[in-house]
């Protein structure tokens, strides 16, 4: 429990605690090297991602959004092109594809994982397909094997959004290692973040990856030799600093976040009203967020008795990407989306949550559904 008395969505001061002198010694070597653009961080950094992943490459970049817009122009992604994306989304994921001069082609979700669904995906297939974009949401793997056959099938290439999902696994291998390319953000929230904004490609291609590093550095591969119109998205060097710092500890985070996950799903067991996470034998769910599910149009109330109760909720995300202003004249229907929607509550996790906060949670939960 924070100082306040409330249980906040995320607490990230006991990470900062614990890695306080780790932190500062990074920073200030950053300081004193006087090298804030690209060098020896970023390079260390896109090392030991690229190892810990298991790919050939790890391109760092300024955001997540640029982690996609990047990934689909390397690829060869861009006007004319539909590329499939889930609508249960954040707004980048369809952003980057309308970014890059692409369609983004809506695809329902499968409403037990909340993920897009292999079957509507290949409803949506016509001749202009290029890509899937899928999104391991939450934390929890697509089913990459049924998007990959597709994609083989139908010759379109996948690009992994793994924003939510460092460190996720699907069948043994690491999520953003297993499509043609994988996009990453380190935004302060997600299970690895900075302490600012920050993004990585990942990919086993070697011409992805020189096309990637080309498009971050202005479209230029030697300085004032720019090739093409690219984009001023390198990872800053003290972010690449401090992520090197805390990719070591990735997999005791995630674990911790598992673990708590388990307590909620035993907690949870004998509490009418509320629907806890799917979660496939065959994958590694690293929880960004421990998502429930509340039926009979009850959540808002639910939601609202416990912000009533100092207990922080959120709602990912209230509107369907493709109900939002700049897509809804394309008059899509995904009723598994929209009822998503309208269900959905995020309860707070983090690392390192002891139990006794998960149970004023749960009893606050409890109260909130009477
Ligand atoms: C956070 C997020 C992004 C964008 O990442 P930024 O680093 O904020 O640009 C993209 N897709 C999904 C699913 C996300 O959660």
């Amino acid at each position: 429990m924070s100082k306040t008395g409330k249980i906040p969505m995320l607490d990230l001061s006991v990470e900062i605690e614990a890695l306080w002198d780790e932190i500062n010694a990074a920073v200030q070597r950053v300081l004193r090297s006087g090298q804030f653009i690209m060098g020896p961080e970023v390079e260390g950094f896109e090392r030991e991602a690229a190892e810990y992943l298991g790919v050939r490459h790890a391109v760092g970049v300024n955001s997540g959004t640029d982690a996609l817009v990047i990934a689909l122009r390397a690829l060869g992604i861009g006007s004319g092109d539909e590329v499939i994306v889930p609508s249960f989304t954040f707004f980048a994921t369809a952003e980057a594809v309308s970014l890059v001069g692409a369609t983004p082609v809506f695809a329902d979700i499968d409403p037990r994982t909340y993920n897009v669904a292999p079957e509507r995906i290949e409803e949506r297939i016509t001749s202009r397909t290029r890509a899937i974009l899928p999104v391991h949401l939450f934390g929890q793997a697509v089913q990459m094997d049924r998007i990959r056959a597709i994609a083989r099938d139908n010759r379109l290439v996948v690009v992994e959004d793994v924003a939510q999902a460092f460190g996720g696994e699907y069948r043994g291998r690491k999520l953003g290692s297993i499509g043609d390319a994988g996009a990453f953000s380190f935004f302060p929230s997600k299970n690895l973040g900075a302490y600012g904004d920050g993004g990585l490609i990942a990919t086993d291609d070697d011409d992805v990856a020189e096309q990637a590093r080309m498009l971050r550095t202005h479209g230029a591969k030697k300085k004032y030799h720019n090739e093409t119109i690219g984009y001023n998205s390198r990872l800053d060097a003290l972010q690449a600093a401090i992520l090197r710092v805390k990719l070591a500890h990735i997999d005791e985070w995630n674990e911790g976040r598992r673990a708590a996950a388990r307590r909620y799903g035993e907690m949870l067991a004998d509490v009418s009203g509320v629907e806890t996470p799917y979660e496939a034998s065959h994958i590694r769910h690293v929880y960004h967020q421990y998502t429930v599910r509340v039926r009979d149009g009850g959540r808002d109330a639910v939601r609202e008795r416990l912000a009533e109760a100092g207990v922080g909720t959120m709602v990912y995300y209230p509107v369907p990407v493709h109900l939002l202003p700049v897509y809804a004249a394309s008059g899509y229907e995904l009723p598994a989306t929209e009822a998503a929607s309208g269900e959905v509550l995020s309860l707070p996790i983090w690392p390192q949550m002891a139990r006794t906060v998960q149970e004023q949670v749960v009893d606050s939960l409890r109260e909130a559904l009477k």
